[in-house]
C-alpha cells in the first residue's frame, strides 16, 4: 500500500513528485504529503486526503522549491488519517526526514527505548519510530545516514519500502526495502525513487528495482550502491529497460480508469495470448509451462492461492483445470493458508495469482509453499514484481497497468491466461480429444470480438443501474463457471458504489439468501445458455414468486428467461467453459455506472489500496 516518490537531480522536484504521486494515488490515498530540500531549509507539507489537497496546502505554505523532494500518499495503518499521522515525518533534531511504505511491527518496544532515551512523539505511526531510531543510531555511533539506515533497519521487525533525507547529507536519498516495492529510475545527472516505475516513465527509461532486503545509497553525480542490509554486501546494480509507456498510464479520454479498464478488454485479452496460442496451428506455448510441463503432470493436485479478485478467478481455473486436465485443484486464500499449517508437500504444484506480484499475504504463501517443497508458479501481471522473482516459474497477464483500484482486465486477463495453461496441460496429459482441443483455441481467438460486443452492453446496464443505484442490497448468483463470476460481480459493486452484495452459487441461494427476497431486493442472475441454463431458469422462477427484482445476463436471442426477468443484458454465445470473459463484462458495467450515479470515487474507492502490500 501507499505511493512513494523520491527525486534529486538539477530539476524542480515538487511537479515531478507531485505528478508521481497522482499516478500513485492507486495505491493508497487518506493522506498525502511531500518535503523538499532547497539547499537551506527542509520545508514539509503534509494532509489528510487526496493530492490534490496537498497541492493547494503546499502552494499555500509555499514548501515548493527545491531540487531534492520526496512524497507520499499514504495507506494508514498505525494512527488515523489525519495530517500528523502523514508522512514524510521528521526526526527529533528535524534533521532526518522519512517516507515509509509497510509496518514496523516491533514499534512498540523500540518506542518505549526511544522515550526513555528522552525523544518526543508526535504522531501515532510506526513509521515516525524509525526515523528517531535512525537518528538515535546515527549520534551515538556517530555514522553516516547510509549505515545508520542499514544499523537500525537490523533492529526492525516489518515490512518496509523507505526513503530517507539528511540535511546533513544534502545530495543523497538513502532507500531500502523488504516486502514492498521500490524502483529507482536512473537518468543523466538525476534519480527517481518510487514504488513503481510510472512516475518517472517520461524521464528515463532505466530502472533498478531493489530485492528484498537491499537498500540503496542514491548520491548526485555517484553510481548507485546497493548493499545486502543484513551482511553488507555489496550488489552489482541491475538497470533493466522498462516496457512501460506514458500512454498505458493515462485516461486517454476516458472519465475514470476503471471504465478506460473495461474498454481496454478486448485488446488486453488478445495481448495475453499472443505469441502463445496459434489457433489455426493447434498448439499453446507458454514457456513457463513448456519447461515445466512435468512437474505439472506429475503434480498430485494443483493448489491455487490468491487474495480479492485474484481468488475468484483462481476459482474459474478450478472448474477449468479439473474439467479439461483433471487434475485435482483446491483453491484457498493465501491469507488463511499461509496461518493454518497446511498440508504441502513436493508433488503439489502451486498457482499464485496477483494483479500487482506484491500481495503480501500470497507471498508469504509463496515462501511457505517453496519451504515444503512445492513447485511455484506466477500468474501476475507487473513485470519483474515480487512475486514474479520470487515463483519458479510464470505467465505474465500482460494487461498493462492497471489503475482503477477495483480490478476489471486485470480479471478477465487472469483467466485467459489459466484458460490457456488449463488447455495445453489438458492437451499434454491427453485428456482432451483433438478436436475439442481445436475447438477451444479457435474459440479463444475471437473471444476478444465477443468482449467487444459484450461492451455493447453499456447502455443498458446504464439504464439498469440508474434504476437499481439506491437499492441498499443486492443479490448476484451463478452456476458452474459463472458462481465465481457472481462472487465478483458481487465484489464489484461492494467496492465501487459501497452497496452491499453477496455472490451465490444459484442453487445455493436456497439455504438462506432467499430469506432476503423481496420487492425490493434486486438479483443479478448470470443465466448464459450452457450446461446449468434450466437449472438457473428454476432458480429464476424461485426469486420471481418472492417478487424479486431480477436482472439476467443471457445469451443473445434468449426467449425464456427474458419473459421471466424484469431486465435483461445480451452477451454473444460461447462454450460454457469461456463464459466467464464474457459474462463478467456487464456486471463491471453496471457496478461501474451505479458507482459513477451515487457520486462515489470509482477509481479510489474509500478504504481500499490496490496493491495489498501489508497482510
Ligand atoms: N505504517 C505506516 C503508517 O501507518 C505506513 C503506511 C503506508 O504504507 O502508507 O503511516
Amino acid at each position: 500500500m501507499c505511493g512513494i516518490v523520491g527525486y534529486i537531480g538539477y530539476r524542480e522536484a515538487y511537479p515531478i513528485v507531485i505528478k508521481g504521486l497522482k499516478r500513485l494515488e492507486y495505491r493508497g490515498y487518506d493522506s498525502a504529503g511531500v518535503m523538499l530540500y532547497d539547499g537551506k531549509a527542509l520545508n514539509v507539507s503534509k494532509t489528510k486526503g487526496k493530492v490534490s489537497n496537498l497541492e493547494e496546502k503546499s502552494a499555500s505554505e509555499n514548501t515548493i522549491n527545491g531540487s531534492i523532494g520526496m512524497g507520499h500518499t499514504r495507506w494508514a495503518t498505525h494512527g488515523v488519517p489525519n495530517d500528523v499521522n502523514s508522512h514524510p515525518h521528521l526526526s527529533n533534531s528535524g534533521e532526518l526526514a522519512i517516507i515509509h511504505n509497510g509496518i514496523i511491527e516491533n514499534y512498540e518496544p523500540l518506542k518505549k527505548e526511544l522515550i526513555n532515551r528522552g525523544y518526543v512523539f508526535h504522531s501515532d505511526t510506526d513509521t515516525e519510530v524509525l526515523i528517531n531510531l535512525i537518528e538515535d543510531v546515527q549520534k551515538k555511533d556517530k555514522l553516516k545516514l547510509g549505515k545508520a539506515v542499514q544499523v537500525a533497519l537490523n533492529q526492525v521487525v516489518g515490512a518496509y519500502a523507505i526513503c530517507v533525507f539528511d540535511t546533513k547529507k544534502p545530495n543523497e536519498i538513502v532507500a531500502a526495502r523488504l516486502g514492498s516495492p521500490l524502483a529507482i529510475g536512473v537518468g543523466e545527472g538525476e534519480f527517481f525513487i518510487a514504488s513503481d516505475a510510472s512516475p518517472f516513465i517520461e524521464y528515463t527509461s532505466n530502472a533498478i528495482y531493489l530485492e528484498d532486503e537491499e537498500m540503496a545509497i542514491v548520491r548526485l553525480y555517484k553510481p548507485i550502491k546497493i548493499r545486502k542490509i543484513k551482511d553488507d554486501t555489496l550488489v552489482d546494480p541491475y538497470v533493466q529497460e522498462l516496457q512501460m509507456n506514458l500512454e498505458q498510464i493515462e485516461k486517454g479520454g476516458y472519465e475514470h480508469f476503471m471504465l478506460k479498464e473495461i474498454y481496454e478488454q478486448p485488446n488486453v485479452i488478445k495481448d495475453t495470448y499472443r505469441g502463445r496460442l496459434l489457433a489455426n496451428s493447434g498448439i499453446i506455448q507458454m514457456a513457463g509451462i513448456e519447461d515445466n510441463i512435468e512437474k505439472f503432470l506429475n503434480a498430485d493436485r494443483i493448489l491455487i492461492i490468491a487474495c480479492g479478485t485474484s481468488w475468484h478467478a483462481g476459482l474459474v481455473a478450478e472448474y477449468i483445470i479439473e474439467e479439461f486436465a483433471r487434475i485435482p485443484v483446491e483453491v484457498e486464500y493465501a491469507s488463511e493458508f499461509r496461518y493454518r499449517n497446511p498440508i504441502i508437500t513436493n508433488k503439489d504444484v502451486v498457482i499464485a495469482i496477483s494483479q500487482s506480484g506484491e500481495t503480501a499475504d500470497t507471498l508469504a504463501a509463496i515462501k511457505l509453499s517453496k519451504e515444503k517443497g512445492a513447485f511455484v508458479f506466477g500468474v501476475c501481471n507487473v513485470v519483474g514484481s515480487s512475486i514474479s522473482r520470487e515463483t519458479h516459474a510464470g505467465a505474465y497477464t500482460h494487461a498493462g497497468p492497471e489503475i482503477g483500484v477495483a480490478s476489471t482486465k486485470a480479471f478477465t486477463t487472469q483467466i485467459t491466461v489459466l484458460t490457456m495453461m488449463a488447455l495445453r496441460l489438458a492437451k499434454a496429459k491427453g485428456t482432451i480429444s483433438n478436436s475439442d482441443f481445436h475447438r477451444y483455441l479457435l474459440e479463444l481467438e475471437v473471444i476478444p470480438e465477443k468482449v467487444m460486443e459484450a461492451l455493447q452492453t453499456n447502455d443498458i446496464s446504464k439504464e439498469i443501474a440508474a434504476i437499481y443505484k439506491d437499492a441498499p442490497n443486492c443479490l448476484y448468483l451463478g452456476r458452474g463457471y459463472n458462481f465465481p463470476v457472481a462472487l465478483e460481480g458481487a465484489l464489484k459493486l461492494k467496492e465501487i458504489s459501497y452497496i452491499h452484495a453477496e455472490g451465490y452459487p444459484a442453487a445455493e441461494m436456497k439455504h438462506g439468501p432467499i430469506a432476503l427476497i423481496d420487492e425490493k431486493m434486486p438479483v443479478v442472475v448470470i443465466a448464459p445458455k450452457q450446461n446449468h441454463y434450466d437449472k438457473v431458469v428454476s432458480n429464476i422462477q424461485e426469486i420471481k414468486s418472492r417478487s424479486g427484482k431480477i436482472i439476467a445476463i443471457v445469451t443473445k436471442g434468449d426467449v425464456q428467461v427474458k419473459d421471466l426477468a424484469d431486465h435483461v443484458i445480451e452477451i454473444p454465445d460461447s462454450s460454457d467453459a469461456l463464459s466467464p470473459l464474457l459474462t463478467t463484462i456487464p456486471l463491471q458495467l453496471l457496478s461501474y455506472h451505479i458507482a459513477v450515479m451515487r457520486g462515489c470515487n470509482v477509481d479510489q474507492p474509500r478504504n481500499l489500496a490496490k496493491s495489498v502490500t501489508v497482510e
